[in-house]
């Protein structure tokens, strides 16, 4: 641990607890153990050797989203977040959790997501065709192999509104998961291979201006943890899907499929922490919801920096999956709490994280079934 890291850690484990309430994980499983200042009582009881490195230790360092909610609510400044990926980097191999040591043997043999589905190979088979489009799109591989909706949607989304694109066709990794899970030089290998395949799109298609980032977490990893390995990519724009989409439906002016007079659309916005908190992107997608006709724009009570983690936590819903359940059905809940029918996800994989476990049966939950989409999806069902 860095002397910074080692203070920040000393102010926690001696704070009063003013973010709690603004714990992702801790407003979800309501468990004191889980406020971010007992995580840092913890570690700096382990860092100052007053306190056995024991197992269940260990999963306290793993039982955090890294969402940076407790940073936005901490009137110092500090991040247990920070704290609890430097504990995490800092561990021998010998005491690492036998599910994170199975996680990573699939994500660094390519078996965490499979292949991609079938209908997604078919809509990329034509994209050899689009070698000198301006725009590459990087779906990322979790989206490929288990989002097909959301590429299916971005396609047919794109090619009403006319735009000429094409989509990064090597099964690329960002490094992210691993990086957040604490294994550093083996995401700086993953980054740096990113890097240089983008490197190798722009050399053989000098046209190419704009890469665009599906998720929200490979954007983070891209913009502000590239920079922090060494890893640089030059000469081409990084651009977050709803900046895009933005852009382009301010230039195109689409006609949307009006929403019957007297029974407008609610509709309201789930910030990403990775989008949100970490990139500082918070108006381009309400300003897309806003451009849609009859629609109303709904605030949810917690939004932009107070805006709870869906509960995929950069490998959280791996290792944790029974917290990931409840923070994706704390997303439900306070999208309850409003009158709107449509939640818009700023990202893909919070839209999957939540409808993958969210309870199927609503019936047996207090929640109001509410319209779970991601931008892809509810646009091309609007846009005419
Ligand atoms: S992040 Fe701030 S408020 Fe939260 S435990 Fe640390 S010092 Fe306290
Ligand atoms: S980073 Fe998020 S989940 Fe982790 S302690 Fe802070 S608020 Fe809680």
């Amino acid at each position: 641990m860095t002397e910074d890291i080692m203070e920040m850690t000393r102010l926690c484990s001696a704070c009063y607890k003013m973010c709690r309430d603004n714990c992702s994980v801790a407003g979800a499983t309501r468990k004191e153990s889980d406020a971010p200042q007992n995580r840092a009582f913890f570690a700096e009881g382990v860092m100052k050797n007053k306190r056995e490195l024991t197992p269940e230790i260990v999963d306290y360092f793993y039982r955090c989203s890294l969402c940076g909610g407790c940073r936005e609510a901490c009137e110092t400044g500090q991040d247990t977040g920070e704290i609890m990926l430097n504990a995490r980097r800092d561990l021998d191999e010998e005491r690492l959790p036998n599910r994170l040591k199975e996680l990573k043997e699939k994500i660094v043999t390519n078996k965490l997501y499979g292949n991609d589905s079938k209908k997604v190979k078919e809509l990329l088979l034509n994209q050899v065709e689009k070698k000198s489009a301006k725009t590459l799109i990087y779906f990322g591989k979790r989206v490929r192999a288990e989002g097909a909706d959301t590429v299916i949607a971005l396609f047919s989304l794109l090619n009403k509104l006319n735009v000429d694109f094409a989509v990064l066709d090597d099964d690329l990794d960002t490094g992210h998961l691993l990086y957040f899970l604490g294994f550093t030089t083996d995401a700086t290998s993953v980054a740096k291979d990113f890097a240089e395949k983008i490197a190798s799109e722009k050399k053989a298609n000098p046209s190419l201006e704009t890469l665009i980032i599906v998720t929200a977490d490979d954007l983070r990893m891209i913009n502000k943890t590239f920079p922090t390995l060494g890893v640089d990519i030059k000469d081409i724009d990084i651009v977050s899907l709803p900046e895009f989409l933005l852009k382009i439906l301010k230039d195109k002016k689409p006609s949307f499929e009006s929403f019957k007079k007297g029974s407008a659309k609610k509709i309201t916005y789930h910030d990403p922490c990775g989008l949100g908190r970490e990139m500082r992107i918070f108006e381009a997608p309400r300003e897309i919801i806003k451009m849609v006709n009859g629609s109303e724009f709904v605030e949810l009570p917690f939004s932009k920096d107070r805006a709870p983690c869906c509960g995929y936590g950069m490998g959280l819903s791996y290792i944790h999956p029974e917290v990931t359940s409840k923070m994706a059905e704390r997303i439900l809940s306070i999208g309850s709490m409003t009158d709107a029918d449509t939640m818009v996800m700023g990202c893909s994989t919070c839209r999957d994280v939540v409808l993958e476990n969210i309870p199927k049966d609503t019936k047996s939950t207090k929640n109001k079934r509410i319209d779970i989409v991601d931008l892809p999806i509810f646009l091309d069902r609007i846009v005419k």
